[in-house]
């Protein structure tokens, strides 16, 4: 993957995190202003409480693909974005355009996915 892609997937995720982070500030807003940085400053640092009820408020989804897209991000940092977790295998282009935080190419997902129980709530 050249540099180019690495930047472009980039601020694709990090514009899909901040949609996310966005609703954190939505709930947010009813108590106090909060400014966007800030949210995004909190959810960085998702250790303190403060932040976890934020986190909560989320539908396990969003959390989910949040932790992905952070995971992605570090990738990217580490250049090992586009490789698969699983196999080590190039991720399709294709696919990454689809879902650029996955972790997994489509084989790998798809045996992830046979063997994944269902997540407790
Ligand atoms: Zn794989």
């Amino acid at each position: 993957m050249d540099k180019k892609d690495k930047e472009r997937f980039k601020k694709i995720l990090l514009q899909k995190k901040e949609e996310i982070i966005s609703k954190i500030v939505e709930f947010d807003s009813e108590s106090k202003e909060i400014e966007p940085e800030v949210a995004q400053d909190l959810a960085d640092r998702a250790d303190n409480t403060y932040t976890k009820e934020f986190l909560l408020s989320l539908s396990t989804q969003e959390r989910k693909q949040l932790k992905l897209i952070d995971q992605a991000l570090i990738r990217i940092e580490k250049c090992t974005y586009g490789k698969c977790e699983m196999c080590g295998e190039k991720i399709s282009k294709k696919r990454l355009e689809a879902i650029p935080w996955t972790p997994y190419c489509v084989r790998c997902q798809e045996k992830a996915e046979e063997r994944t129980e269902p997540e407790p709530l």
